[in-house]
């Protein structure tokens, strides 16, 4: 850690304590460039947020695109665990490369990408309806009674 008085790379750490009823680690060190001492707390990150068209932010959420999947692969043969696969590798994709927050156009994009290679008339329903919304469970409801007003095969 980078002491904040002289800028040199070589502290020790002389104390840890754990704070914040459990949710933070204190450190005491003590820079050996300097001799002056600092503080760092540990926490665990927040989740990452999803910033919808309006603005809004809400914690990412692997379920919602897991049934925005779902609703799109709706009576196609695809199985539920390919769905919780494909949610699974999207999470992982989005978590790799974003650290605080994520817009759910990009969410929404990422999804139509790995839908493709999957089944091509669930990456048209997404593609064509998603677009129009702000959020997958926006889209979900949307969607649900069209699907059930089609009375046989899309494709
Ligand atoms: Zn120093």
């Amino acid at each position: 850690m980078k002491c904040p008085f002289c800028s040199s790379d070589n502290d020790s750490v002389r104390d840890s304590r754990i704070v914040e009823d459990g949710k933070a680690i204190r450190r005491r060190r003590f820079c050996n460039g300097c001799k002056r001492r600092f503080t760092t707390y540990e926490r665990v990150e927040g989740l990452l947020q999803v910033i919808k068209r309006g603005g809004d932010h809400e914690d990412f959420s692997r379920a919602k695109i897991e049934r925005g999947l779902a609703a799109a692969c709706w009576k196609r043969k695809v199985s539920v665990e390919q769905i919780q696969t494909l949610a699974a590798e999207i999470e992982a994709h989005i978590l790799d490369t974003y650290e605080k927050e994520v817009t759910s156009e990009e969410i929404g994009n990422l999804c139509m990408e790995f839908l493709r290679e999957l089944d091509q008339v669930a990456f048209v329903r997404f593609a064509s309806v998603y677009r129009r919304f702000s959020d997958i469970q926006d889209f979900v409801e949307e969607l649900r009674p069209i699907l059930k007003g089609t009375p046989r095969r899309v494709d």
